[in-house]
């Protein structure tokens, strides 16, 4: 068994309460990644690095997965994070997968898709490896024949009530859109319909591909406000900045700080934390006073983890059970997660 770096074993505020000091963290696994191995791994890592809550597809073999690296965990006895499933009330780039057919490639393609491709999902013969695609989207405009295709990745609303009686979260976060808002209550009347009890649900949305600008996008998330009142849910507003791009460069970190200072005064009430674009360097472009209540990493956190994922997966082995690699990929997660657990406290002490 691999052995825990103290590093990452310190005091860890409970979720709820570093949400309130602005160190809340949270990995996303992303809405349509079905890598189980992996997922299993990134939760263990990220959970041992002090992460307060991991972000996973709807899907029972990926909640599986990831409760697998949470049993660890609770074996190391070290502090498990709240499990929260993604949903989408509507057609959202986070909920597709992308496909082409390999026999239609010509042989001497320099197959630039694969070359674009962070999740490793593209391999020579096979095409897509659908488990490991999660929808980012660089490989459509990648291909010079116009060979790959999107389709959409998600639960009908009909199915939800059913579905989370079965995953059981922790919490639940719904991408929306604008325009949406009765597919919301849908979505969120049938989570209450469930009666599984939900400790946050967050909302997920950002001003990118809808044309929108921060007192529009407050309009619309003061709507779900009121429906999520209505249903007696907590909020938890995820502020989207640059959807899946915290790992193409430091500069897309910019996009959801900007979002963030947009929308503080205009949003409703309930925690409002960063997403979409994250990495290493957003935090160093807040000053001490802008206390978000905390960030959420995706592509970046991933990225960085990835050929330790993968190569352990050739090996035939899992990271827990690799105690080098985990060394090293627990040393990367604890690089990011840290310093936002260390963020020194603005007079909320729980
Ligand atoms: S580039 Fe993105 S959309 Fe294309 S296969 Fe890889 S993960 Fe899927
Ligand atoms: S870039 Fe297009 S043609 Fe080339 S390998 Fe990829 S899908 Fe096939």
């Amino acid at each position: 068994m691999a052995a825990i770096d103290s590093t990452a074993t310190g005091l860890i505020p409970d979720p709820e309460c570093a949400l309130s000091q602005g160190r809340w963290v949270k990995l996303i696994c992303g809405a349509s990644n079905q890598d189980l191995p992996a997922i299993a791994d990134l939760c263990a890592v990220f959970g041992a690095a002090g992460v307060h809550c991991v972000d996973v597809a709807a899907d029972p073999a990926v909640v599986r997965a990831a409760r697998q690296g949470f049993g660890w965990l609770a074996a190391q006895g070290l502090p498990v994070p709240w499990l929260m499933v993604s949903l989408s009330d509507g057609a959202d780039a986070h909920f597709r997968k992308a496909w082409f057919d390999p026999k239609f490639c010509p042989a001497d393609c320099s197959r630039p898709c694969e070359r674009v491709c962070p999740a490793g999902a593209i391999t020579s013969h096979l095409g897509i490896l659908a488990n490991r695609c999660y929808g980012c989207g660089r490989c459509l405009p990648a291909c010079p024949r116009g060979l790959i295709q999107e389709h959409e990745h998600r639960l009908d609303a009909d199915e939800i009530a059913t579905s989370l009686a079965e995953l059981r979260p922790d919490a639940i976060e719904i991408h929306t859109a604008p325009g949406r808002a009765e597919a919301f209550e849908s979505v969120v009347s049938a989570l209450a319909s469930s009666a599984v009890p939900l400790r946050r649900l967050a909302v997920s949305c950002g001003l990118e591909g809808h044309g929108l600008t921060p007192p529009h996008l407050s309009w619309e998330l003061w709507q779900r406000h009121h429906c999520l009142r209505r249903h007696r849910f907590r909020p938890l507003w995820q502020l989207d900045g640059r959807p899946m791009s915290g790992d193409v460069g430091s500069g897309t970190a910019r996009a959801a700080v900007s979002l963030w200072r947009a929308m503080q005064p205009l949003a409703p009430p309930g925690p409002l934390q960063l997403a979409g674009g994250t990495n290493a360097s957003t935090l160093s472009l807040l000053s001490w006073e802008e206390r978000p209540a905390g960030i959420a990493f995706g592509g970046m956190a991933r990225r960085l983890l990835m050929p330790l994922l993968l190569s352990a997966q050739d090996r035939g082995e899992t990271l827990r059970e690799s105690p080098q690699d985990w060394k090293k990929a627990l040393d990367l997660a604890v690089s990011l997660v840290q310093p936002w657990l260390d963020r020194p406290l603005a007079g909320n002490s729980c």
